[in-house]
């Protein structure tokens, strides 16, 4: 196929997908433009690999996002943002990814370049999925998660804060993607690949909880004293004052940190097994 055949016929699959995804409610209108964005451009540069690692991320994501329960509501009610994806969140769950992707379609003449940067994508939605795993998965832990600074006890749903729950499900996440991105493994052994897939997932959440619980923006809501991500609570609907952190740094920030993290870890593995 062509690079014209390969956009198109990745848009037609990405659109697919991010429709069915809005009628679910895993993604608003603009998640949906930014999803079809990522979807095409990481299907015609980066393959089928690619492309499956992020379409399995965000179907499991999304199912994993819709198992309710009264502690994952709660703990979602004091973050940011709900369940359904709008474009900052897909850009910076996808957009690494997306770089990598198409850095190794410009270096596909040359494949010793080429698997390295296969090998980046796949582990930055590794990084992405482990976070996201833990997140939901951590949700149904019956224990109060701690902060991974100074391991005090937090509400859950608080950034920076860790359950053994979530942190076993990180890795997990990751390897789920390392198995939907099996067709690029050929850069190293299959153990070593499922390994570094969960090294990314561990290493995406873990950076997640770090940033979260220092640098991500924190904001005390005027209208009920609520410490949270946002800096408007919806529900107050009252603009809030920055209490830590610094205000550019928000969660979409954080993920994109998260999964650049991975896209480093691939790399490097990729490189040094190469
Ligand atoms: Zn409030």
């Amino acid at each position: 196929m062509s690079v014209l055949e390969r956009l198109a016929v990745g848009a037609l699959i990405a659109g697919a997908i991010s429709l069915c995804g809005r009628l679910m409610r895993a993604l608003t209108w603009s998640g949906v433009v930014a999803a079809v964005l990522v979807g095409t451009l990481s299907f015609a540069f980066g393959g089928i690999a690619v492309a499956a690692a992020i379409v399995i991320f965000f179907v499991a994501g999304s199912a994993l996002a819709r198992l309710r329960s009264g502690s994952a509501d709660r703990a979602r009610s004091i973050a940011a943002k709900g369940a359904t994806r709008d474009a900052y969140q897909v850009i910076a769950n996808g957009g690494i990814a997306t770089l990598c992707a198409i850095a190794a379609g410009i270096a596909s003449a040359d494949a010793r370049s080429a698997g390295p940067l296969i090998a980046a994508a796949i582990c930055a939605v590794a990084a992405a999925s482990g976070d996201t795993w833990s997140t939901e998965v951590g949700a149904f832990s019956q224990t109060a998660p701690r902060r991974v600074t100074d391991l005090r006890r937090v509400e859950a749903g608080t950034s920076g804060g860790v359950t053994l729950l979530g942190t076993i499900a990180a890795p997990v996440g990751g390897m789920l993607i390392g198995i939907a991105g099996l067709a690029a493994r050929a850069v190293m052994p299959i153990g070593a690949w499922l390994g570094v897939t969960a090294a990314a997932g561990l290493a995406g959440s873990l950076i997640d909880s770090v940033l979260g619980a220092t640098l991500q923006g924190q904001w005390r809501c005027p209208g009920c004293g609520r410490v949270q991500d946002a800096r408007c609570h919806r529900g107050c609907e009252m603009p809030g004052t920055l209490v830590s952190g610094v205000a550019w740094l928000d969660n979409d920030g954080v993920n994109a940190a998260a999964t650049a993290a991975g896209a480093c870890l691939g790399y490097l593995s990729a490189m040094a097994m190469h």
